[in-house]
């Protein structure tokens, strides 16, 4: 039988495997960080309205520059970001993964080096290896913060294209200091000069601001968010950056024409319409993100400060066991790799109560 191994596929593809994480059908389902509640139905009639409106027009090619939407989330960035963008500040892509494929492209590829501090978002470093960017995985501390000095001096070492900072981080939940972020642009214009890229996927959750008005003055400052988590639309395929404007055309070098379909263009700005609805659900699952850390920590778990829709709990002597211990209980977490430690997103309280009985259980198994 032919393999993979039989193609001719790219030497730095060899013997790899793709982003995977579980899709399986279990009674709940906290592995993906998604948003657990549904659309509220308002806004599925309103993703249905707009969407017949597009339908009419879908013998054309979709607006390729995506004006409306892009001012709809500079509207969006600007009335919660306590920064003012414009339409010519943004970008939007099908995820900010599609994002942040474009900013590798743009500014990474072959002979060029990306760096992030791990254990971060792991695809990170699989765009890179897509793009034929050189990865640098940085350590973090035992604790999961960035040793400033210790990242530093990877940067100025090491001389990336690229650096992402990742904030709140995945998978483990804490954010990066302001003055963090600060130092290592810094760190990164001198070694270099090169792009920083803040991925702030989750910062919707955080107990702290946005970096967005970092951008201000930072040409080489990218700040990327997504429309998968807060939103709760990980299902339309929804990213986007806020940077300078130079930024925005220079990703515009690698899109592909007409990316972001007609379809995908109608459902965000009727979702961006309900922006005030589906951000009271982020408030509800901020208080409830904070329950999982408390209650685990009673428990007797250790538990990685969360400033995400998720908590990283541990710890374990094999985590891969206890995943599948808590999976026989019929909740799926993630075992993201991280020793020691898995990962469970934040969902409805039913589906909290039931991931913190499986693990009260396994507690009791345990002592
Ligand atoms: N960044 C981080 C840190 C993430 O955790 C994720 C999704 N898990 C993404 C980016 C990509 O999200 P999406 O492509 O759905 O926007």
């Amino acid at each position: 039988m032919t393999g993979i191994d039989d193609l001719p596929v790219r030497d730095e593809l060899r013997g790899k495997s793709p982003y995977g994480a579980p899709q399986l059908d279990v009674p709940v389902r906290l592995n993906t960080n998604e948003n657990p509640y549904p659309l509220p139905e308002p806004l599925v009639e309103r993703i249905a309205e707009r969407v017949r409106e597009a339908a009419r027009d879908l013998n054309r090619y979709p607006d390729r520059d995506a004006v409306e939407l892009r001012t709809e989330l500079a509207k969006y960035l600007t009335k919660t970001g306590n920064h003012r963008v414009g339409m010519e500040n943004v970008w939007a892509a099908n995820g900010s993964n599609e994002v942040i494929q474009q900013l590798l492209q743009t500014f990474g590829g072959p002979g060029r080096k990306a760096i992030g501090f791990e254990p971060s978002y792991s695809m990170h470093a699989l765009i890179a290896r897509g793009t034929g960017t050189a990865w640098i995985s940085a350590p973090r501390n035992e604790d999961f913060t960035i040793d400033r000095a210790a990242a530093e001096r990877a940067i100025a070492e090491n001389r990336p294209d690229v650096v992402f900072i990742t904030t709140p981080n995945n998978p483990t939940g804490n954010a990066v200091p302001r003055e963090t972020v600060l130092a290592l642009y810094e760190a990164a214009q001198a070694a270099k000069p090169s792009m920083v890229v803040v991925d702030e996927a989750y910062i919707e959750f955080s107990h702290g601001d946005s970096l967005l008005p970092l951008i201000e003055d930072r040409p080489n400052l990218v700040v990327s968010r997504t429309m998968s988590k807060a939103f709760g639309a990980a299902g339309l395929r929804l990213g986007y950056l806020a940077a300078h404007p130079a930024v925005v055309d220079a990703v515009q070098l690698v899109r592909l024409p007409y990316h972001l379909s007609a379809v995908a263009q109608a459902t965000a700005l009727a979702a961006l319409e309900h922006t005030d609805t589906l951000l009271q659900y982020v408030e509800q699952l901020k208080a409830e993100r904070d329950r999982l850390v408390t209650e685990l920590r009673a428990i007797g778990y250790e538990v990685t400060e969360s400033d995400a829709n998720f908590v990283q709990f541990g710890r374990f002597e094999d985590s891969h066991t206890t995943w599948q211990k808590i999976l026989d209980r019929g909740v799926l977490v993630r075992d993201n790799g991280v020793p020691g430690w898995l990962r469970v997103s934040t969902g409805t309280p039913a589906e909290n109560d039931a991931f913190l009985d499986a693990v009260r259980e396994l507690k009791k198994e345990q002592s």
